[in-house]
């Protein structure tokens, strides 16, 4: 068997200048601690955009040789990529799309352009390594051309594509001007991955009505190769979040926040800044609470962080403009001297101060209007050692499908959201401990790990069934 190849936008480190030199700083997400088993062993490999611009041949080349040494291959972007294929095509075209917001997109034909030409930069680069052996796992919808365009060259390989954000229903899907493309190529994988069983059917949908092809149950036979697509929820890194309320630095860090917070009640909220995230409903659920339930009013706060994101996009400082005006707006109608309802923050946060409030909320309050997977609400799960606590999550988020022992809300029901809140804050300690035991049961089974292996284990399957078929 030779080497496995995992390719995404981003690779799992950041780089950044510091005094002149190129400094490196290893990612905290989820994929890159996941991954990170698979891409550090042996000759295996990680190919990605580093995360900034670099001109020079020479800085190109001291970056490529540090990344190297950890297994690391960087394909570099021009400002015009940034633009076109990253904040145009995948940002504002299939983000909005995916997260069923169709009169978000723009379908500009500059941008399809853009990103078929970083699609093939993906391609070039992985040509330049791949052997017929390898495995090849690619990750995400800016890359769905991505499978293709490397099958044209090895019509043998292994290619495994999986789509971390939603597939939307064929009806949403179909408005892409460049639908049939995008989705010919996307065939190109031997296993097409999706968070839920929903986004599968979807993809499906979409596959069987706009192209000639033909299907049976969950695969797809495309140029007379069987594809299969099937859902893999992913998961965390259960263990960390697990052991890190017990750290010296979290617990000090605890500390701190309840000599500011003590004796209230803690309702969390985390995401990016999005608008998939519902961020302006969940505040309006809020306000209803402390206008219909009074006796909510200082007794009760939300600890809200929205760490920065694409506020370049118009659209997303539109959002952030808003938040910033409903806060105020909840803000100055119900504090009191000593008490203020919602404690905001766009801004990211340290891991410990994230372990922290995940120990602190009695509550944890996630409710996108879609999204893929949804990790906060899982990392809240992991991190409540002690079994208390209660999640209010959106059935919109493929979390939900796991999560069955959270309070499932309709993020654009403001009533329920609130009633929700209510339900939370009053809920007996034993009826927290019922449900939170069998919400980290899940966690803890279906991990970041596990999701891994049975990715790869499926993927090796595949190619089996296709073996046995010619
Ligand atoms: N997170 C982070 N910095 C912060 C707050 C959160 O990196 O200041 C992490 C959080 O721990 C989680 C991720 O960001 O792992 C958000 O993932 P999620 O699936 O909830 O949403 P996404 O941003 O991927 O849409």
């Amino acid at each position: 068997m030779g080497k496995t190849i995992i390719i995404s936008n981003r690779l799992p480190v950041k780089i950044y200048k510091n005094n002149g030199e190129f400094e490196l700083k290893q990612s905290e997400g989820g994929l890159a601690t996941g991954l990170g088993a698979i891409y550090r062993q042996a000759d295996n490999i990680w190919i990605g955009w580093p995360g900034m611009e670099v001109h020079t041949n020479e800085s190109k080349e001291e970056i490529a040789k540090r990344l190297a040494e950890i297994n690391l291959r960087p394909v570099f972007l021009t400002q015009e990529d940034i633009n076109c294929y990253y904040e145009g095509f995948s940002n504002e075209v299939m983000w909005p799309i995916c997260h069923y917001h169709p009169t978000y997109a723009k379908f500009d034909p500059a941008y399809w352009q853009s990103y078929q030409e970083v699609n093939a930069k993906f391609r070039d680069a992985v040509l330049q390594i791949v052997e017929p052996d390898d495995i090849i796992w690619i990750h995400d919808y800016q890359l769905l051309l991505l499978p293709g365009l490397i099958r044209a060259v090895h019509p043998d390989i292994t290619i495994g594509f999986f789509q971390h954000i939603p597939f939307p229903s064929s009806e949403i899907f179909r408005l892409i001007p460049w639908r049939i493309e995008i989705l010919e190529n996307m065939l190109g994988a031997d296993l097409i991955g999706f968070h839920t069983f929903d986004d599968a059917r979807h993809f499906i949908s979409s596959i069987t009505r706009l192209l000639p092809v033909h299907s049976v149950s969950n695969v797809i036979t495309y140029n007379d190769r069987p594809v299969v697509v099937e859902s893999f929820p992913m998961g965390i890194d259960d263990k960390k979040f697990e052991s890190m309320p017990g750290e010296q630095s979290v617990v000090d860090q605890i500390n701190e926040l309840k000599q500011s917070f003590d004796g209230f009640k803690m309702v969390l909220s985390i995401d990016r800044l999005d608008y998939s995230k519902g961020i302006l409903q969940r505040l309006e659920a809020f306000d209803l609470l402390f206008q219909q339930h009074p006796e909510y009013i200082g007794e009760t706060i939300l600890y809200m962080i929205v760490v920065p994101s694409r506020d370049t996009v118009p659209r997303y400082k539109e959002l952030r403009d808003e938040i910033d005006k409903v806060v105020g707006n909840i803000n100055s109608r119900y504090r009191t001297l000593n008490w203020s309802p919602v404690h905001y923050y766009y801004r990211s946060v340290t891991p410990d101060l994230l372990s922290a409030l995940y120990s602190m909320a009695e509550v944890c309050l996630v409710t996108p209007m879609r999204d893929g997977m949804n990790l906060v609400s899982k990392e809240y799960v992991a991190s409540r050692t002690n079994n208390t606590g209660v999640l209010i999550l959106s059935e919109m988020a493929g979390a939900a499908k796991e999560l069955i022992d959270a309070i499932i809300v309709n993020p654009n029901n403001t009533h329920e959201i609130c009633q929700a809140i209510i339900q939370a804050l009053n809920m007996s300690r034993e009826e927290q401990q019922q449900r939170m035991k069998k919400l980290r049961s899940v966690v803890s089974k279906f991990n970041i790990r596990h999701w891994v292996k049975i990715y790869m284990d499926r993927l090796n399957e595949v190619k089996h069934l296709q073996e046995s078929m010619k």
